[in-house]
């Protein structure tokens, strides 16, 4: 693994100032966090103001550049941020910047069907542990071999969605004419080859466009084109070693593993982009006669075999909930923190119109543990106040066994929400998993616990049959 920089490094190339101006209490916990990768160099804003501090900044870029760079797509809130890895394994840092996903439209798509087909991308979502699971960009593929009617497509993407744009074509011209047209959106170019690189690298340089290099079968060509667009002055590079559904599928995910060893552990500098994996090539493979679902099966195939090695963008056509379902859960999980538990905010939740004769139940922070019981209570359209307590994230069973569930947190948390002001009871519903704090429980508050269903789809009917207030 590439050596990561320490806070003793970074600290000498700060300012030293102490100005606190980046929130932290002086340069040193900066270097520190920096270190962690817990906030960006930008946020000393006195080392980009000030010109006396270049040198150091210059330094500082080089010494925390990740060893695969970030490359930019698009503009404003909706840009994608791809690459910027630091670890080859998850567990020896975290991932950042999830791998984005962008899905295709061919240029020649009658109007109606062009927007229809924006809309759908942009709604496709699913919420998933009170996150939005969505896609991520378009990809504009230059069907129509025309250069006005793929500029015109793209000028008409950019009024239909502030999405990131990729502009697909192997025909210098066409991403000429399309370019000019929209380069104000950031749109990534797809793609330079060792045919075409002059031409295609001279429109990434001259908008400043991020630009894809594609090489397939080969990671030394790859690595010279790459080389080649450095030195014509192309600075954001996504790298596309070509991607082979079905039969050659093992081959790629060989080609991405490669690629990403090859930056990580001997600091490559050539292949230390952003891999771009195209899924979308098992449509290639449909053969006539063929069910669809079949094709779109060695789609998620290969998306998902990629995602895991690595590729930061893959480029997929469709759009079914059952197939980017499972990938975008995959890149869900595969991109939280290790280290980190996923939770939610401690405090009292209010569910319907909860009034002094409103039930009171308690639950844990644990993200997955919280929406689970916020999604039964909703069901059950019961008027309930939920304690959600601070358990770092454990779920309810873990928390009791690792001492984070305790009676005496139970009692901080009913006295914090001033939950006994609120309702004309003092019946509180412990998770079926806490039982065992019952007694302790009571005799820390002063409330008469309840015990709750062990299992919480049992919440609905508990509530609804108003169990809590049997003798
Ligand atoms: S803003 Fe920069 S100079 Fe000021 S304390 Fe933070 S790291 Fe130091």
């Amino acid at each position: 693994m590439a050596k990561l920089p320490g806070p003793l490094e970074i600290y000498p190339l700060l300012p030293g100032t102490n100005c606190k101006e980046c929130g932290e209490a002086n340069c040193m916990a900066f270097a520190t966090k920096m270190a962690e990768h817990t906030v960006k160099l930008e946020a000393c804003e006195p080392l980009f103001k000030e010109s006396k501090y270049a040198k150091k900044l210059g330094k500082l870029k080089e010494l925390v550049r990740p060893p695969v760079r970030e490359v930019l797509i698009g503009t404003g809130e909706m840009a994608a941020t791809i690459g910027g890895k630091l670890v080859l394994y998850r567990h020896d840092l975290r991932y950042s910047n999830p791998t984005a996903f962008f899905i295709d439209i061919p240029d020649n798509l009658e109007s109606d069907a062009f927007a229809s087909r924006v809309k759908a991308i942009e709604d496709w979502t699913y919420v998933y542990i009170g996150t939005n699971l969505r896609l991520d960009g378009v990809a504009l593929r230059g069907v129509s071999q025309d250069p006005k009617t793929f500029a015109t497509a793209a000028k008409k993407l950019t009024e239909l969605t502030n999405w990131p744009i990729m502009l697909c074509s192997l025909n210098p011209e066409m991403l000429a004419t399309a370019a000019k047209a929209i380069a104000d959106k950031r749109p990534l170019l797809y793609a330079a080859t060792l045919d075409t690189w002059a031409e295609v690298g001279e429109i990434a340089a001259k908008h400043n466009l991020p630009l894809v290099a594609y090489a397939p079968g080969s990671l030394e060509n790859l690595s010279s084109l790459v080389n080649t667009l450095r030195a014509i002055g192309v600075e954001d590079i996504v790298i596309d070693p070509g991607t082979l559904s079905t039969t050659g599928l093992g081959t790629t995910v060989d080609d991405f593993t490669q690629i990403r060893r090859s930056a990580i552990n001997e600091d490559n500098e050539l292949l230390g982009y952003p891999t771009l994996a195209t899924p979308i090539a098992a449509w290639a493979d449909h053969r006539e006669g063929e069910a669809p679902e079949l094709t779109k099966w060695n789609e998620v195939i290969t998306a998902s075999a990629l995602i895991v090695r690595y590729a930061d963008l893959v480029v997929l056509h469709s759009l079914d909930m059952w197939t980017n379902l499972p990938i975008t859960f995959l890149r869900s999980n595969l991109y939280t923190d290790p280290v980190k538990p996923v939770a939610v905010e401690a405090g009292l939740m209010e569910f319907g119109e909860v009034g002094p004769d409103a039930p009171v139940m308690y639950t844990t922070n644990f993200a997955l543990t919280y929406f689970t019981v916020e999604s039964d209570i909703k069901q059950s359209a019961s008027n309930t106040y939920l304690m959600v307590i601070d358990t770092e994230g454990m779920s309810v069973q873990s928390a009791v066994a690792g001492r984070k569930l305790t009676a005496e947190k139970i009692a901080e948390a009913l006295e914090e929400y001033k939950v006994a002001e609120k309702v004309n009871h003092k019946i509180l519903i412990s998770p079926g998993m806490a039982a065992r704090l019952s007694g302790e429980t009571e005799e820390a508050t002063g409330w008469t616990v309840k015990v709750g269903p062990q299992d919480s789809s049992g919440i609905g009917k508990y509530l609804q049959e108003e169990k809590w207030k049997e003798e």
